[in-house]
């Protein structure tokens, strides 16, 4: 890996980070804050949020096994992925790798960044090769990206090759778990510390049911940590976000019934798929939602969008050719979706 200095945007790199009244003031048992502007009533909203979420890190922390120092939270992980790009890519020269098809937030904020954005397409079974990834960059590639599970295709990536890009990639390697809990293969976040490139991002948009709140997480080296907080915005997650994001931390075991339920709904819903004769093929999925080709995708999303059921059209996606990607709902919602299917002709 070269160093971070290397890999930082030099203006980031020297940049001076505002700093809040609240980052200013660090002491103890202060019970009168005239320092920030604040309107003293409209109790508990009035005050700023905590700028870097501490007593949240701190749960958190314990649920993932990491320090509040290896942890970014933003406003939802697009906001991480934004800052990437931000901190790492110099516009109009850096460039960054990713797998293809996968979720379409990289190439976005690559654009927005004006990052030139290097697509590498899987194979036939959804799979990446390390070496033909690490062979599409070049000493101005500062990012690569990977998703496991992946979006849209569902399918966990192989370690292996994980593995490879992590020991054999200069630049930083973000690997998007925002599925991971609905995986049988275990987390990169366990070895965080054996990988000083890696960024791991995770959200409480789906296993977690918060995608309202918009929550995002980070985890890397408490060094490439400080340079995402020294960028975002002061305050970029809010009061009610931090408070609500705590009391799901306090009942994770109900998150771990919703996970195991919608494995088990995914796998009658695959089944289901599997007979129906409008279905082609059923992509394995290590996600709670999956890939499926149908004989004409546009046809028959169309046709349950008249059905008052709205799941995703892929089929404009590399190597998604007639395909649908669906969420698994509730038992009730996926009945629906195969009686609406079954009628289809
Ligand atoms: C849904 C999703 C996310 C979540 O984004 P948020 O901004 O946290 O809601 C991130 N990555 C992938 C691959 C996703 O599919």
């Amino acid at each position: 890996m070269k160093t971070l200095q290397e890999l930082t945007r030099p203006n980031i790199w020297k940049l001076k980070p505002y700093s809040s009244a609240r980052d200013e003031y660090k002491g103890a048992a202060a019970s009168v804050f005239l320092d920030a502007n604040e309107n003293p009533y409209n109790l508990p909203h009035n005050r700023y949020p905590d700028p870097l979420q501490y007593e949240l890190k701190k749960d958190l922390g314990k649920l993932k096994k990491a320090a509040p120092e290896n942890i970014f939270l933003g406003n939802g992980s697009d906001e991480a992925i934004d800052l990437v790009f931000r901190a790492f890519c110099e516009p109009g020269k850096d460039n960054a790798v990713a797998i293809d098809p996968t979720y379409g937030m990289y190439q976005v904020c690559a654009e927005v960044n004006d990052v030139e954005y290097r697509k590498v397409l899987l194979d036939e079974h959804f799979q990446f090769s390390a070496d033909k990834l690490l062979a599409a960059t070049d000493d101005r590639t500062k990012l690569i990206f990977l998703c496991s599970p992946n979006n849209p295709t569902g399918n966990d990536l192989l370690r292996s090759e994980i593995e490879k890009v992590l020991n054999n990639f200069e630049g930083l390697v973000i690997l998007d778990e925002a599925y991971s809990d609905f995986s049988e293969a275990p987390s990169f976040l366990a070895s965080l510390k054996e990988y000083p490139n890696l960024v791991i991002l995770q959200t409480f948009s789906k296993a977690w049911g918060c995608a309202a709140i918009r929550l995002g997480m980070a985890f890397a080296s408490e060094e490439i940590i400080s340079i995402l907080n020294k960028i975002k915005y002061p305050y970029n997650v809010n009061q009610l976000t931090q408070q609500q994001a705590i009391q799901m931390l306090h009942k994770h075991y109900e998150i771990d019934r919703w996970v195991k339920a919608l494995k088990e709904e995914r796998k009658e819903l695959e089944n289901a798929f599997a007979e129906l004769p409008c279905v082609l093929e059923v992509f394995p999925s290590d996600a709670n939602f999956f890939l499926a080709r149908v004989t004409d995708a546009v046809k028959i999303y169309n046709y349950l969008v008249g059905e008052g059921i709205i799941v995703r059209n892929r089929h404009n996606i590399s190597l998604c050719c007639n395909c649908l990607r669906v969420t698994v709902g509730t038992r009730a919602e996926n009945g629906k979706l195969v009686e609406a299917l079954k009628k289809y002709k």
